[in-house]
């Protein structure tokens, strides 16, 4: 099976031809679930000891398994965090697979590498991040923010010699953020929002009451997952400059608007981070599973990252760039990759216009939801999610709507809830979502 034949190149044709059909689609299929049972009925047994062949493989995936996937890129797929991945970078995906590039090494993956440094570069300087900034891909926010909450955390302990163990944040940062925390056994301590935002009046009310021996890091969000939320970023970083504590900016869904001049100024302060994430599989259009992870001082990560291992000791002590160094993870896809194609096919522009389209479908969404009698938003809309009640409704009303529009093949939009209350929500990052599908689907809930 490691041999390249007649029956691997019409393998190659098939795959070729499934990826390029499936890449013209417009619109995809949304599909639907199906139960374990139903795919036990076309798919058990599969696996066997003597294989099936590729080409039958294929035709299983094909036909039984894609159709049992929900469609993220569909334009009517607006739950929780959708991904409309670039022709390009879909594309370019399939080549980093065939390439076995090993991208945790300079040594080994030089080139890999440089290109994913590139476009962590043009990242860094949406952010506003001197040049020495630096950091790498991984696989998505959670990862992101667990790397840098620990690097945070070694760095405090260098300087203090003692072992902070609390992190500041409020209820609207990303569960991700508590989930490292339990990993790492830190507290998360709770701070008050003020208009639905973390500000500097309100971290420094916690830090005095509590002191600020015990932490080491301060966790602002760009862009909150539930309300797309951002927060008072500049106050923020006065109050964590004040105290010396690093800042944390998880930007893994609305860092991507950074690209978008028409909502730019409300991140006013995110250059001052100590570290930030972006999730270029939410917003950025590239394919799962790909988040941009960056320090101020990539040398702060290094230092509380790097495998210590003798086999490890050609790489440690030379002085290269090895991204493995800077989070969670040794052994690395080049997962950057087909971000860094696309930007470097369509320019970066294209991503300006194609993020500032979802914004003005948003903004659309917005006024629709203004003038309908029977909704009403819970918040104006910071970036490209939308939240808003349907007068009238119970929960259980929002989950049978919701139902009705997967089962119809109209469109997958599951509900959220705020403070007990069940809502709907939007969330739009895909530039082919129109004013008509945001029309058909308020249309429903009439
Ligand atoms: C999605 C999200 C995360 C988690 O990212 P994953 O890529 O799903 O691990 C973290 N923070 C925010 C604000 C998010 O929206």
């Amino acid at each position: 099976m490691h041999e390249f034949d007649e029956t691997t190149r019409a393998l190659g044709d098939e795959v070729l031809r499934y990826t390029k059909e499936r890449l013209a689609l417009d619109p995809v299929p949304l599909d639907f679930p199906r139960t374990k049972a139903e795919l036990d009925t076309v798919a058990a047994g599969a696996i066997s000891a003597g294989g099936i062949g590729g080409l039958a493989a294929m035709r299983l995936f094909e036909e039984d398994l894609a159709p049992a996937c929900l469609s993220i890129d569909h334009p009517r797929y607006l739950s929780f965090i959708p991904c409309a991945p670039t022709r390009e970078a879909a594309m370019f995906d399939l080549i980093v697979g065939a390439s076995s590039i090993y991208a945790g090494s300079w040594l080994e993956g030089a080139g890999a590498v440089y290109a994913e440094n590139q476009a962590l570069d043009w990242i860094a300087s949406l952010v506003g991040l001197p040049a020495s900034a630096g950091g790498v891909f991984v696989p998505g926010g959670t990862i992101g923010n667990l790397s840098a909450l620990v690097a945070a955390r070694a760095t405090a302990r260098a300087r203090t010699g003692r072992r902070p163990y609390r992190v500041a944040a409020t209820a609207g940062a990303h569960s991700s953020i508590q989930s490292a925390c339990d990993v790492m056994d830190a507290e998360l301590v709770p701070v008050d929002v003020e208009d639905w935002r973390l500000t500097g009046d309100n971290l420094r009310a916690v830090l005095e009451a509590e002191g600020t021996e015990d932490f080491f890091a301060v966790v602002a969000t760009a862009g909150t997952t539930n309300f797309g939320i951002i927060d008072d970023l500049a106050s923020v970083a006065d109050v964590c400059e004040e105290y010396g504590l690093w800042l944390h900016i998880d930007g893994a869904y609305g860092g991507a608007g950074l690209a978008a001049p028409s909502v730019r100024s409300r991140y006013a302060g995110i250059e001052r981070c100590d570290s930030f994430i972006v999730d270029p599989h939410k917003w950025l259009f590239a394919p799962f599973d790909c988040c941009a992870l960056l320090y101020r001082d990539p040398n702060l990560a290094r230092a509380a990252h790097t495998q210590h291992a003798s086999y490890l000791d050609v790489l440690n002590d030379a002085e290269d760039w090895n991204p493995t160094d800077y989070s969670i993870g040794l052994t690395r896809r080049a997962r950057g990759l087909p971000f860094w194609f696309s930007l470097v096919a369509n320019g970066t522009a294209a991503y300006t216009a194609a993020i500032e389209r979802t914004l003005e479908v948003t903004r659309y969404a917005e006024t629709q939801v203004a003038q309908r009698p029977y909704v009403e938003a819970v918040r104006a809309a910071d970036l490209t999610v939308l939240v808003f009640r349907r007068l009238g409704w119970e929960p259980a009303d929002y989950y049978a709507w919701s139902d009705t529009l997967l089962e119809s093949q109209q469109g997958f939009v599951v509900p959220t809830s705020h403070a007990g209350e069940t809502l709907a929500r939007f969330a739009i990052v895909n530039p082919k979502t129109s004013e008509a599908d945001i029309d058909a689907i308020l249309d429903s809930m009439a």
